[in-house]
């Protein structure tokens, strides 16, 4: 009897099935066996960018990447078992097989503005990443099927050991292994957000959720009046840029560098604020020549595995936050020393010594780097760089605002400028400490409750500020629609309400409120798995299927941000702790998945890289069993050393 084809299915056609799909053909000539393979991509849309990366959306939103930053392809850097298989970095692809497609696709001018330097639009990305799609599945072997199906996944059931993964469209596909890289989940409205819209209704308010910005209806919010916008991050970029030049405004420079904004008439008027009150620094101008990834010094693999003592688990406050800190103020004075030593007054050996011993978040240190570097600006002040309005008081708003303008201007100044190249090391840093503390959240080093609270919260709040902010240009055009009127600042610690039938923001920075008709939560949901909408992630946890992590905080109320297990190998942990073997769960919402935060820089060993590696390595194994159905066989060795879990496969 011919047995029929194996079949291996992937919910989701984004950026991470198209690593794992790479993968599977740079690892088949190993490790594939004869016969037959139908791959099924699912995803309401085109696989290879999927729904953030679609070529459907405004050419106005960028990336916040350089594109000589962005790659989908290995390297020789990247630490795993299979081959290296390399491929253009997007810049290069701009450049290269890029062009022809990119000028058929009528992006052929915006294409030609790239450089690498630039950030490319979340356009051309789309068609970066269908053609790396389209390339991996060209080298996978013959005898490998490819078919994409252009629909929602609804359910995965089992029977016998044979998985089926049922589609909106009615189909049902059988799975021998099943892969689940559904990216950022939509979630039910918290209970915040449920009374803000229930006020909202009541009062014939706008109020629009946390969401993806594109796609988020932005029709309710008129033109001419106020809008208060609560988050200062990318989402407020995009919301920015959906609302000026997408509202038909345009940008003129002017001979000292800044922007005009020449008003539409259709634009509202936005009152800004967050936590910090300020934009994500932006984007670094320039790059430190020969930059590589340095190993880490203090925030080391091995000293995070010798946290926490005889204890599994470590502290991330008082273990794992100072020494990751330590690395970022050494990355900094290294810099400053050995490239601008006139602005120090000791040598680099005598400092680094002192930090070799000291707590760089101690008053003592601090006043140890005044004796040793003279210039505040020069110093690494963590206080001042996450907080820069902590604490501030001002007459008025309008002195507020004027003191961001005036501190937005300094911040695109300073960070276009390589006088400060201490502020690229530390950007550098902050990506080498971001591959030790995944390898530190992989391997279970962290509580869940930590992971949520302090590395996703804390840490990757600080990252995100720091590293992971707007291109400068779209900060020269938030001062221009300040000057133009269209855009306020609300201040730090922004608290929002609604007040006789108004929403109302304050901060406590300055006097006075600011009232409006319409508020904007300019974020991205926060992942969490219990209150995803998604089908097929709510029937797998409802049959057991899938386990959801249970946060708690010290209090014992139960935290939000919880992510579906998975083993360290990835596959999907169930309810009661024994592993799928031929379940895999990959990307944001998933506990320990590596790489979920972006794109890997090229040269840099990108976690998200190794993980797919192994991941596909151990599909190859399980669907060249013959009747791999049944049968368990060998694990991929991952790239993360770390604590074995106590979890069996079945
Ligand atoms: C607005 C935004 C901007 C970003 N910008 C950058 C950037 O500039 N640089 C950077 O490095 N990173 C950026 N990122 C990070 C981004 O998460 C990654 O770049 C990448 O998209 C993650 O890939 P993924 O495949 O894991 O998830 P996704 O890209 O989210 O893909 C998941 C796919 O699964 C599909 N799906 C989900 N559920 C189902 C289902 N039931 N059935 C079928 N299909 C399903 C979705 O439609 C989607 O296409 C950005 C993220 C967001 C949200």
């Amino acid at each position: 009897m011919i047995s029929p084809p194996t079949a291996l299915v992937f919910v989701g056609g984004g950026p991470r099935t198209v690593g794992v799909i790479e993968r599977l053909a740079a690892n088949s000539a190993e490790l594939l066996g004869p016969g037959e393979l139908d791959i099924h991509v699912i995803d309401p849309h085109p696989a290879g960018g999927g729904r953030i990366w679609r070529t459907a959306q405004s050419e106005l939103l960028w990336m916040n990447s350089m594109a000589r930053d962005v790659t989908i392809f290995t390297d020789d850097s990247v630490k795993m078992q299979g081959p290296v298989v390399p491929g253009p970095t997007l810049d290069q692809w701009i450049a290269g097989d890029g062009a022809a497609i990119l000028t058929d696709a009528g992006l052929g001018e915006q294409a030609r503005a790239t450089g690498p330097d630039d950030f490319a639009s979340r356009q051309i990305q789309a068609h970066y990443l269908q053609w790396a799609y389209q390339r991996a599945v060209a080298a996978l072997p013959a005898g490998v099927r490819v078919t994409e199906h252009r629909t929602s996944a609804v359910g995965v059931t089992e029977r016998k050991n044979q998985q089926s993964v049922l589609l909106a469209d009615g189909t049902a596909l059988s799975a021998d292994v099943v892969v689940l890289a559904q990216g950022f989940l939509d979630r039910y409205p918290d209970s915040e957000e449920i009374v803000l819209m229930a006020a909202a209704a009541a009062n014939r308010l706008t109020y629009v959720p946390p969401g993806y910005t594109a796609d988020v209806d932005l029709s309710e919010l008129r033109p001419g009046e106020p809008v208060i916008v609560r988050g200062f991050g990318l989402a407020f970029i995009d919301l920015m840029v959906l609302l000026g030049e997408g509202r038909g405004g345009w940008f003129t420079d002017n001979a000292d560098g800044t922007l005009t904004y020449h008003p539409s008439g259709a634009e509202p008027v936005l009152h800004v604020g967050s936590r910090r009150g300020v934009p994500y620094h932006a984007k670094l101008g320039y790059a430190l020549p020969g930059s590589t990834p340095a190993p880490t010094r203090y925030f080391t693999p091995a000293a995070v595995a010798a946290l926490g003592g005889n204890r599994r688990l470590a502290d991330f406050q008082t273990e794992i936050w100072p020494l990751l800190v330590k690395e970022l103020a050494a990355a900094h004075y290294r810099e400053l020393f050995s490239a601008h030593p006139e602005r120090t007054l000791v040598s680099w050996p005598e400092f680094s010594a002192v930090i070799d011993t000291a707590d760089v978040l101690s008053q003592e240190f601090a006043e140890q780097a005044e004796l040793a570097v003279p210039k505040q600006a020069d110093r690494f002040d963590l206080t001042s760089i996450d907080r820069p309005f902590g604490g501030a008081r001002f007459d008025s708003a309008e002195r507020f605002d004027r003191a961001l303008v005036q501190y937005i201007r300094s911040d695109v100044a300073r960070r276009a400028d390589a006088y400060y190249s201490q502020d690229a090391a530390v950007f550098d840093a902050l990506l080498a400490v971001y591959g030790v503390l995944a390898m530190a959240l992989t391997s279970g080093k962290v509580s869940a409750t930590d992971r949520v609270r302090f590395a996703e919260g804390q840490f990757h709040g600080f990252f995100s500020f720091l590293a992971s902010g707007p291109p400068p240009r779209r900060l020269a055009e938030l001062l221009a629609l300040h000057e133009a009127g269209l855009a306020h600042f609300a201040g730090p610690e922004m608290q929002v309400g609604v007040v006789d039938g108004a929403f109302q923001a304050g901060s406590p920075a300055f006097p006075g409120v600011i009232r409006a008709r319409a508020l904007v939560d300019a974020r991205l949901p926060r992942p969490d798995v219990k209150v995803a909408t998604d089908p097929v992630i709510r029937g797998l946890l409802t049959d057991g299927e899938l386990a959801a992590e249970h946060l708690t905080g010290p209090d014992g109320r139960p935290l939000v941000g919880g992510q579906l297990l998975a083993d360290r190998c990835c596959r999907a942990i169930r309810q009661d702790r024994s592993i799928h073997p031929r379940r895999f769960l990959l990307g944001p919402s998933v506990s320990g998945s590596a790489g979920a935060a972006g794109f890997a820089r090229p040269g840099f060993n990108g976690p998200g890289f190794r993980q797919n590696d192994a991941v596909a390595r151990e599909i190859l194994r399980l669907l060249r069993v013959p009747g791999h159905s049944n049968h368990e066989v060998p694990t991929a060795t991952y790239a993360f050393a770390g604590t074995k879990e106590n979890y069996h496969a079945s």
